[in-house]
């Protein structure tokens, strides 16, 4: 493939579409190439493979598992050019925003390389003087994932980072649409001397037919799941047989408040990062705003003189800030939301052009109101739709009126507001006077219909082990 430098990256790929399912560049429609496909036979062989290597992979000291990791985590970094065009390739995504997901990725398996060595336990104050009680934690054994397209790598790190660092052995399904970066990315693992059996990666013919195998394998202990919350209900239902542990990181409809007292130009900033970073297609983009009446037409000018700067096209040309969306399919529920909320009477703050492809205009909608579709839905697009306030409670009540629960953000520089607010937020991660909130050193998750479980920070890694309860008797 054209573009990519270092050509081990690539050696997954199969030849033809016999033997491989076709991966297109979003931006051209091209195929890119073809990535292996596994028949079911094969997959369950992975998996007891996986079983068999999971006991001497947590056999070795946990400083030798950081230390492998650590060199995956530099194979990553000396390999961002080449990881991030293959992702904008696949993906859509700019350039610039790749090679960020690439050293974001990279920061999960730097990070949890370190967490291995601290996986502590603890000794518990005996409740009878002949007894000695005292915890320690230990690797569930294997654990497998299903990851979205949106963000390629990191939401594999993100996984296999904690997974191989606690002594599990490791299974992804990648997305069908962007399995190029995770064979990629698995293949460095490989280099850096993570055992094949450790960490692998298979696609199925069928996304439904992995996500059955992994859910009912007596040999697969734990679930991590990124992508909707309708594919998450559906795997934890299918879960509930074995009672197997999940952890799940699922849909998000995240408001974004600008309250009278806020610094309107951060907050114009803010909005740019949360809304169209990846083209809004992010759990936790900003999908509708609510600003104070007082401020509402300067921040909704402001914001639309932004987004009209936004350069829309190929990520892999200089200066792209909006590459296209990943399907037809996404482009046209995008279109009918900004469709319908227009019937409803809201009002594109600019032209609404309708461009070829996959690439959608970016656009600010005003005279929105909270009961319109798209406030409800999860737009995953770049529309930012814009609704009036002016009481404080009520706004709370709208901000919380979802079934989701994954992020928030708001603007405001009054110290009692900031903190009633975020307390009343029902979201598991609130940015305050900030648009950009994901890093490997902060426990990221939501509540209600968002998910359960956190990844990244020290909680990541527990997802991944057991706690197991000793007691000494006759002391
Ligand atoms: P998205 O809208 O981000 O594509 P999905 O939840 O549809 O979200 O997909 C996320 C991941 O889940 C992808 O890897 C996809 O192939 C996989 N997937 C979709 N449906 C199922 C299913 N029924 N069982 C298992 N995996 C699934």
């Amino acid at each position: 493939m054209q573009h990519i430098t270092n050509q081990s990256l690539l050696s997954f790929m199969v030849p033809n579409e016999q033997q491989g399912i076709a991966v297109n560049n979003p931006a051209t429609g091209d195929v890119l190439g073809f990535a292996p496909v596994s028949v079911e036979q094969d997959i369950l062989g992975s998996i007891e493979r996986a079983s068999v290597a999971q006991k001497e992979w947590a056999a070795l000291p946990s400083k030798s598992r950081s230390a492998v990791l650590l060199s995956w985590y530099q194979l990553i970094l000396d390999n961002k050019e080449d990881l991030g065009r293959l992702m904008t390739l696949e993906q859509g995504k700019p350039l610039a925003e790749a090679q960020g997901e690439v050293l974001y990725g990279a920061s999960f398996i730097q990070w949890f390389a370190e967490e291995a060595k601290r996986t502590y336990g603890e000794t518990i104050p005996t409740p009878s003087g002949d007894k000695r009680l005292l915890t320690i934690k230990q690797p569930v054994g294997v654990a497998c994932a299903i990851t979205p397209w949106n963000f390629p790598i990191a939401m594999i790190t993100r996984k296999a980072g904690p997974a191989l660092a606690a002594g599990c052995s490791f299974i992804v399904k990648p997305s069908e649409s962007t399995p190029l970066s995770a064979f990629a990315v698995a293949e460095l693992a490989y280099q850096a001397g993570i055992p094949r059996d450790v960490l692998q990666v298979v696609l199925g013919s069928d996304a439904r037919q992995v996500g059955r195998i992994f859910t009912s394998h007596p040999l697969i202990r734990k679930l991590s799941f990124t992508g909707s919350t309708q594919v998450g209900r559906v795997l934890m239902q299918q879960s509930a047989n074995d009672i197997k542990r999940t952890s799940m990181e699922l849909g998000g409809n995240a408001p974004f408040i600008v309250f009278d007292d806020a610094d309107i130009d951060a907050a114009v900033v803010g909005a740019m990062a949360s809304k169209f970073r990846n083209a809004g297609q992010t759990c936790v983009c900003a999908n509708r705003f609510y600003v104070h009446s007082k401020v509402y037409d300067e921040f909704v000018s402001k914001f639309s003189a932004a987004v009209q700067q936004l350069k829309v096209g190929n990520g892999l040309d200089e200066g792209v800030s909006i590459g296209p969306v990943i399907s037809a399919a996404a482009k046209q529920n995008i279109q009918s939301l900004i469709d319908g909320a227009i019937a409803q009477g809201a009002q594109p703050m600019s032209e609404l052009r309708t461009l070829d492809g996959l690439f959608m205009q970016p656009v600010v909608l005003k005279n929105v109101t909270h009961d319109m579709d798209i406030i409800a839905n999860e737009i995953f697009g770049p529309v930012a739709p814009v609704i009036k306030f002016s009481d404080d409670q009520q706004l709370i009540e709208m901000a919380n009126d979802t079934i989701y629960g994954l992020a928030s953000y708001f603007y405001s520089q009054n110290i009692h507001r900031v903190w009633k607010i975020a307390e009343a937020l029902e979201y598991g991660m609130v940015g305050i006077n900030e648009g950009m909130i994901s890093n490997e050193v902060a426990p990221f998750g939501g509540v209600k219909q968002s998910g359960i479980g956190r990844e990244g920070a020290k909680q990541g890694i527990d997802e991944y082990m057991n706690i197991k309860y000793l007691c000494f008797g006759g002391n």
